[in-house]
């Protein structure tokens, strides 16, 4: 797993600039320009979470207490956001997932 680059300048993205990306973009702390999501990289990071809307019914057929329901789904949650930022790319404009 690697972090994305700037597709203009080809700068090295830093996984802490990465945790708040707003409106789908991002500017490039060294050239400025303009960052926006590829669409195979919204398709990556939504497969990646779908398993996660699954697995509080895992947890209630194995009969999991509530405590730790909540416990494994904050826990897997961190996992996820932790692990977003390797799953972006970035394009110089912006791509519509569903066209
Ligand atoms: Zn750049």
């Amino acid at each position: 797993m690697k972090l994305p680059t700037c597709w203009s300048c080809s700068y090295g993205f830093k996984w802490s600039e990465l945790l708040i990306v707003m409106d789908g973009r991002k500017q490039c702390p060294h050239c400025s320009s303009k960052q926006y999501f590829t669409a195979h990289s919204i398709f990556k990071s939504s497969v990646v979470a779908v398993p996660l809307v699954f697995i509080p019914f895992i947890l209630k057929l194995l009969n999991t207490s509530w405590t730790m329901m909540i416990f494994i789904a904050f826990l897997l949650l961190m996992i996820y956001i932790v692990c977003l930022p390797f799953l972006y790319e970035f394009t110089n404009e912006q791509q519509h997932f569903f066209k």
